[in-house]
């Protein structure tokens, strides 16, 4: 636990502004994240420190595809989100429940302690992901300084509801993000996600505009709620016109989960048509998730070869050279010298 930054007092109650809640917390109350909480008059980060799940994945399992593919990267979430997605696919961490009674089931690890770890096992990145990390972004970014004092990589695997208040304290730290854009749809967002879509769009632009941040976008596609074509199309065209085309473009697979039971997996039939309607809309890279898909491959825009094969998040073989194609076309990313 840590005094938290990002907040002000007002009328006897302290008002958090990390994220666009703006949660308003009285003496002894929680924020919506729950892992902020009044104590005494002053927000506490409860998180801080406190992580309930570390791990070493590929840095493909974020997904993050033109990030120094092949690598580790030391993984690590706490409790709570600032969300309440009815599908969400991670919900034993990030649900009320649990959440309620942060550091039960987490263990104490410092900022040191997380570097330290990211080094001891090779691995030349640090993930703030499994829950949202801008509700943790005290903790996040304590590590990603000392981890950029080691030449270590700090990743945000994101929501994107941040303020912009909060905006550059957290990302002029960090170097690579994948942001969900859960759909293209004000609607669906309120409905199923109890929170708007507009902080999310300000914040992918605000990504591409005032940072040098490399990053990509998911969107879970669930049959019957944001898998139209219509929507697909929107999302698209917006990608295009406001990021470019070199923004790479994941569609994943919903399984049911949490509060959503009453309909069945996304059939990869699905997201391979939302695919090709995005690399018809103009965009360069566009993958498949959580299925075993060719769509999961790196090809070259200008000459189609193929330059990154991916197996279930490995890479098999990997065809750049200095991150060019060997036509000589430059792949936007972050790759290894
Ligand atoms: S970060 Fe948490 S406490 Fe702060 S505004 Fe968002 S939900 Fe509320
Ligand atoms: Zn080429």
């Amino acid at each position: 636990m840590k005094e938290a930054q990002w907040w002000s007092t007002a009328n006897g109650k302290i008002q958090c502004y990390l994220c666009p809640r703006y949660c308003k917390i009285g003496k002894g109350q929680n924020g919506f994240c729950f892992i902020r909480k009044n104590i005494d008059g002053t927000l506490q980060s409860l998180a801080y420190g406190s992580p309930c799940s570390v791990n070493i994945d590929p840095i493909e399992k974020k997904p993050l595809f033109h990030f120094y593919p092949g690598t580790n990267i030391l993984s690590l979430g706490t409790l709570g989100c600032n969300l309440g997605c009815l599908f969400c696919q991670n919900w034993s961490i990030t649900k009320i429940k649990k959440a309620k009674e942060p550091g039960k089931p987490s263990r104490e690890l410092l900022p040191d302690d997380v570097v330290k770890a990211a080094l001891n096992n090779n691995c030349p990145g640090i993930a703030y992901t499994y829950n949202e990390p801008t509700i943790w972004a005290e903790y996040a970014v304590d590590i990603a300084k000392i981890a950029h004092s080691h030449s270590i990589k700090s990743v945000m695997v994101t929501n994107g509801y941040i303020t912009k208040e909060a905006f550059h304290d957290v990302y002029d730290n960090i170097d690579g993000a994948n942001v969900d854009l859960k759909s293209f749809n004000e609607h669906f967002y309120r409905k199923y996600a109890a929170a708007h879509i507009d902080p999310v769009l300000q914040a992918l632009l605000a990504l591409k505009k005032e940072t040098n941040v490399w990053f990509e976008i998911t969107t879970l596609l669930i049959p019957g709620l944001n898998d139209n074509d219509e929507e697909t199309k929107k999302l698209c065209a917006w990608i295009l016109n406001e990021l470019g085309p070199d923004i790479p473009l994941h569609f994943t697979a919903f399984h049911p989960d949490y509060k959503m039971h009453d309909r069945g997996p996304t059939p990869a039939e699905t997201l391979e048509h939302a695919r090709y309607i995005a690399m018809q809309c103009g965009i360069h890279f566009v993958y498949v998730g959580n299925v075993s898909s060719n769509s999961a491959n790196t090809y070259c825009p200008q000459c189609n070869k193929l330059l990154i094969q991916r197996g279930w998040h490995s890479i098999v073989r990997n065809e750049l050279i200095d991150g060019k194609c060997s036509c000589g076309e430059a792949i936007p990313g972050r790759w290894m010298k």
